[in-house]
């Protein structure tokens, strides 16, 4: 299939995605079933028109507001459309037409549902984290089959995810610590890391902290946090994990290069 081809594909894909991801963000956290009822109006509980649940454009027709009552509708609907459509497209791009894409699309999918969820409320629902493992498994494992990757791939995945669980188990043992939710996502995005690399599985790990420290300090010289705030961790461990995804091998070669003396 021709490149610009697959990468439009992916973005509608992705689009159409976002979509429902909004939904999952919604009621997951509370309970509820993400397949019925269909999407409705919280304040007026009118049932959205076909022609305005078409990604992004919907909202855009629409001005943000219901067409019914005019009650305003988050901008952060059209925003996960868009984000899960260029975060499609990269992977997409990373991957190509491959045996591992469909397998990093749902990554990048449940990454994009966990984080938004973890913001609201603070937490990585079971009911998204422990199928995933399954979702995983099923789509990455056939490609040993297939001939197309060797085990050494898998026992570094699994490695990989051990190494993760015990490093995020042991953090949570500290008061104020990880929380449960990220010690039993650690193992899932330590397994897709392994799959690529070693360096994937340290950037993205080394990454997390990074950017999460980087933003609590941010936000507590904004006073926006204090000491004993708690802040969400698992967006940082997805973007760390996709940073490693898409960039893990300059970042480390970078880093090496830093402790390497050239002759
Ligand atoms: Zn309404």
């Amino acid at each position: 299939m021709p490149q610009p081809l697959l990468l439009c594909i992916a973005g509608l894909l992705g689009a159409a995605v976002g979509s429902f991801l909004n939904v999952v963000i919604h009621r997951v956290p509370r309970g509820e079933s993400v397949v019925r009822p269909p999407s409705h109006c919280p304040e007026c509980g009118n049932e959205v028109r076909r022609r305005h649940n078409v990604p992004v454009a919907g909202w855009l027709l629409l001005r943000g507001r219901c067409a019914d009552c005019g009650t305003p509708i988050s901008a952060r609907y059209p925003l996960v459309e868009a984000a899960t459509a260029a975060l499609f497209i990269a992977v997409t791009a990373r991957f190509g037409w491959s045996w591992e894409l469909p397998a990093y699309l749902y990554l990048a999918a449940i990454a994009i549902a966990l984080a938004a969820i973890d913001l609201d409320v603070l937490r990585l629902p079971d009911r998204i984290v422990l199928p995933s493992y399954a979702v995983a498994a099923v789509l990455l494992v056939p490609t040993v089959l297939a001939g197309q990757t060797s085990w050494h791939v898998v026992v570094r995945g699994l490695l990989a995810a051990l190494l993760l669980f015990a490093f995020y188990r042991a953090l949570a043992a500290v008061p104020g610590g990880m929380g449960y939710g990220d010690v039993k996502l650690a193992p899932l995005l330590g397994f897709y890391l392994g799959w690529l690399g070693w360096n994937a599985v340290a950037v993205g790990a080394f990454a997390a902290f990074l950017l999460g420290g980087l933003v609590a300090v941010v936000l507590m010289a904004m006073r926006m946090a204090g000491r004993k705030s708690r802040i969400p961790f698992g967006p940082y461990m997805l973007a760390g994990a996709f940073l490693a995804v898409f960039a893990a091998a300059p970042i480390a070669d970078w880093y090496t290069s830093l402790f390497v003396i050239a002759p």
